[in-house]
């Protein structure tokens, strides 16, 4: 008998996005072009709500957000999102290292930065679908 359920943890069973916080990844990552954005998804009964940014991770260094020391103790973070200045909407190996080791949904937003400019993925590197809600 393990000792936590991972199939029960509602974390690993996320299956929306409210538009809204689309928008605002998607924005956020229009107005960093051509730097890189990054930031951690919120979610909360399967639905990812809200962004979380940490400060002085931002900019800079490709992937900076990501090194593992600043990643939040929060149990209602599900995974991670950035954007691909290049326009490439699937994950570099980099990313797929930090989806093996960190979460359990992964966005990637791409140039141009669109409605459909975006990915999710699984932490396995997974295309995986995610329904946008109201
Ligand atoms: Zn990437």
């Amino acid at each position: 008998m393990p000792l936590f359920d991972f199939s029960k943890d509602e974390r690993a069973n996320i299956k929306s996005i409210k538009r809204k916080t689309l928008r605002m990844i998607l924005e956020a990552s229009k107005s960093q072009y051509p730097e890189e954005f990054g930031a951690f998804l919120r979610a909360e009964k399967g639905v990812i709500r809200e962004l979380i940014l940490l400060p002085g991770t931002i900019l800079g260094e490709r992937h900076a957000i990501f090194r593992l020391h600043n990643l939040p103790i929060d149990f209602t973070v599900v995974g991670t999102v950035h954007s691909h200045p290049s326009g490439e909407c699937y994950p570099s190996d980099a990313d797929l290292d930090l989806f093996r080791r960190y979460g359990w949904i992964h966005i990637i937003v791409c140039n141009p930065f669109d409605r459909d400019s975006w990915a999710a993925f699984d932490g396995a590197g997974n295309e995986r679908p995610l329904r946008v809600i109201d």
